[in-house]
């Protein structure tokens, strides 16, 4: 893992070319004869949020590891805020932070005393040392545990402190690995604030997770990796459309009418509605908020009283499901339901590899 001495080496860093963010060009890397990443390209534009998702052993940590120049890749070229991360690894160093699973917080240290240290690190005075520890442990909501040693800091309190500290180094680039596995649903959410408040500053962010949530939530772009290879890159809308749109469901007053309710739209709208014995009438369309109000005019201008109509939106689990034959244990993609952080099942018959 990238310590602090590695990403603090040098205060004077040079600020990061204006508009870099993340490029990855054919990158390969190989641990021994396993390919653990398989021409992998993506680009990140600065001031936005890439989630790099899928299951165990996909290859995620492993693109986090080239990309903060721990390893070096096989094949193909990678630039992390404008730098080369074989070539200008030093640069790419000093532009970048680094969160992983583990917080790289010293235990010993009360939560004001490791921002200190770093900041000291970073070649901060005294008086701003204490100022900028101090106004990190606002920021981050730890001012009441400050003089306690982390050691006795909750998982989620923890993960604040460590990323408190990795962002007194101010860097263009954040590499997020799994920030919130291990984490209660509040202090996930806490992360998730964070984020979204990093961004806004015009950080740029890469973020591995197997939460399909998380990536709904905070990402521009989702990017799909299986087995070393992506297979699939959009935006969370983008990838959910593919699946072939909305699920518009409308429930009739009159449990007896379905049929004819379905012929109704049919004839009016050329849209083909299953109907169902409960008085429901269910439709996929592409964009069903855009539909249903016509929908509903055309059934009440031909006598049908409607008492409940939803549009459903295929969520990223479906994607998955799709793109790897392989799905969330809990199959919600909700972490708040998921305390167990492992969690993927594999079928890999339905691949070829
Ligand atoms: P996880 O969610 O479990 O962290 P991941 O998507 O981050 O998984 P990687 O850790 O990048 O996956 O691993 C990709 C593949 O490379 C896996 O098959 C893994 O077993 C293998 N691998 C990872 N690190 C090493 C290593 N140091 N030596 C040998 N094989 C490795």
């Amino acid at each position: 893992m990238l310590t602090r001495a590695d990403a603090l080496n040098d205060a004077h860093a040079r600020p990061a070319p204006v508009g870099a963010g993340i490029v990855v060009e054919e990158v390969t890397k190989h641990y021994g004869r396993r390919k653990a990443l398989d021409d992998v390209s993506l680009a990140v534009p600065q001031g936005s949020v890439l989630a790099l998702l899928g299951p165990n052993g996909a290859g995620k940590t492993t693109l986090v590891r080239v990309l903060t120049t721990l390893i070096r890749p096989d094949r193909g070229r990678a630039l992390v805020g404008g730098y080369d991360v074989v070539a200008e690894a030093a640069m790419v160093r000093r532009s970048i932070g680094l969160v992983g699973q583990h917080a790289a917080v010293d235990e010993y240290l009360t939560g004001r005393e490791n921002l200190a240290l770093v900041a000291r690190l970073l070649r901060m005075g005294r008086a701003e040392t204490r100022q900028q520890a101090s106004a990190a442990l606002e920021t981050f909501g730890l001012t009441d545990v400050a003089d306690a040693p982390a050691a006795t800091y909750s998982g989620g309190l923890r993960r604040r402190l460590d990323i408190a500290v990795t962002l007194l180094a101010k860097p263009a680039v954040m590499f997020l690995d799994e920030p919130t596995t291990g984490l209660d649903p509040a202090s996930r959410r806490d992360v998730w604030t964070l984020v979204e408040r990093l961004v806004a500053d015009g950080t740029t962010i890469l973020l591995t997770t197997q939460y399909l949530e998380e990536a709904d939530r905070l990402a521009d772009t989702v990017a799909v990796i299986d087995h070393g290879r992506l297979i699939a890159t959009g935006t969370p809308d983008e990838l959910k459309a593919r699946l072939g749109g909305d699920t518009v469901q409308i429930r009739l007053a009159d449990a007896a009418t379905p049929h004819e309710a379905a012929k109704t739209l049919h004839t009016t709208m050329a849209i083909d509605a299953v109907e169902h014995n409960d008085g429901t009438i269910e439709m996929r369309v592409p964009e069903g908020a855009a539909l249903l109000p016509e929908a509903l005019r055309q059934l009440d201008s031909h006598g049908f009283a409607v008492t409940a109509a939803e549009v459903r939106r295929p969520v990223l689990d479906d994607v998955f499901l799709a793109l790897t034959g392989e799905r969330p244990l809990s199959g919600t993609g909700h972490p708040d339901q998921a305390p167990d952080p492992r969690r993927w099942t594999h079928s890999h018959g339905a691949r070829s590899h």
